[in-house]
């Protein structure tokens, strides 16, 4: 009987996506991960629906709309670890850059004054945004804190490696805010 192998997912909330390309830039181990977990969830495989029983969670991203609230709820519900990747995740980082304003000025802003085409708030196909941007932990339970801008590759890989072998990554080692 084959044995099934762990499930690794991968959000991408309020973030830039930088940190997926560090964890993309682990270059041809890649090939040594995907053999060893199930990558069940993320931006760059296809499932549009979170699984249950996913070993460990990687996101990437503050908490900012009501979209990424829910997610990260399912998120929490359904993985065994919950990992911040990076500092957006980790302390809000540029996503909370907007927290001191109103969201209405925001928008305003973003797609009304400096809009030089197609000037106006879209309504359709938009998640609503929060009051503020938060990181992971205040939102749900965060069980291991990767930080960086972006963190590195061999960082990330290093940690990874380390929880499919069962042992607790000490991130201090490897990472440090803002790298
Ligand atoms: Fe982008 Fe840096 Fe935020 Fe990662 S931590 S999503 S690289 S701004």
């Amino acid at each position: 009987m084959t044995q099934m192998k762990p499930k690794l997912a991968t959000v991408w909330l309020d973030g830039c996506s930088g940190c997926h390309m560090s964890l993309l830039d682990i270059d041809e181990r890649i090939i040594d991960l995907v053999n060893a977990v199930d990558i069940v969830h993320s931006p760059v495989v296809d499932p549009k629906t979170f699984p249950d029983d996913v070993l460990a969670t990687l996101v990437e991203g503050a908490v900012s709309s009501e979209h990424d609230y829910e997610l990260a709820h399912l998120i929490r519900r359904r993985s065994k670890l919950v990992i911040a990747l990076g500092d957006c995740a980790v302390t809000g980082n540029v996503p909370a850059m907007r927290n001191p304003f109103k969201i209405d000025q925001l928008l305003q802003r973003a797609y009304v004054e400096n809009a030089t085409a197609n000037q106006g708030v879209p309504t359709v196909g938009i998640p609503p945004l929060r009051k503020t941007a938060r990181p992971l932990h205040e939102i749900i339970k965060v069980d291991l804190f990767i930080p960086g801008c972006p963190p590195p590759a061999d960082a990330i890989h290093h940690i990874l490696t380390e929880l499919l072998a069962g042992r607790t990554p000490d991130t201090g080692t490897v990472t440090r805010f803002g790298l």
